[in-house]
């Protein structure tokens, strides 16, 4: 059953589907959809029956950040697509094949979500916060000093909660003296 649901039928897509029993369905976000928060809850209680019922369900037309937790279950279109302009503060961008060319009107709508932040990349946040422009070393040794986790045991695990800060924009590094030294945007 291929169902696509707009800003105009989605009530009506989502009845019917309650009333129907297909083998298997493929949801498409349709026409207005990104721009409808009554639309997009529509969309996610279709996938949530199918999911409920045991339905393989497929659904298209959409990016992660407007159908978060259904991930595994987004069809991406990479050549209908266009670049996202907020990828690189995204954490879902490496499973998002981008904008879809369909919604390419409502782009404003495409947004990344909040992100908590994991106890390494707070203790990083707070270092810097304190002392900007410290080198890896310099963090790891600031780091023992605060109470915000303990799983911060080398130079390895500072450069990689630092590069997911920079991929965030929260966070740059600069080349100096023979490395690096990361500094709080
Ligand atoms: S904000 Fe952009 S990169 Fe992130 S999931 Fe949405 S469309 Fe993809």
């Amino acid at each position: 059953m291929k169902i696509e649901l707009t800003r105009e039928n989605f009530k009506a897509a989502l009845a019917a589907l309650k009333k129907a029993r297909p083998a298997r369905v493929a949801l498409r976000a349709g026409a207005g959809l990104p721009g409808s928060a009554e639309g997009l809850a529509a969309l996610k209680a279709a996938a949530d029956l199918c999911i409920e019922r045991g339905v393989p369900l497929e659904i298209a037309g959409i990016a992660p950040c407007l159908a978060p937790g259904y991930a595994r279950y987004l069809k991406t279109s990479p050549g209908k697509s266009s670049p996202c302009p907020a990828a690189k503060k995204c954490f879902l961008a490496g499973g998002c094949s981008g904008i879809p060319a369909r919604h390419a009107a409502q782009a404003a709508a495409f947004k990344p979500p909040e992100r908590g932040f994991t106890d390494l990349e707070r203790c990083m946040l707070a270092i810097l916060s304190a002392k900007n422009g410290l080198s890896t070393a310099q963090v790891l040794k600031a780091a023992r000093g605060l109470k915000i986790c303990s799983s911060c045991s080398n130079e390895g695990e500072v450069f990689r909660a630092a590069e997911r800060l920079i991929k965030f924009g929260l966070v740059a590094k600069k080349y100096s003296g023979g490395e690096y030294l990361w500094i709080k945007n």
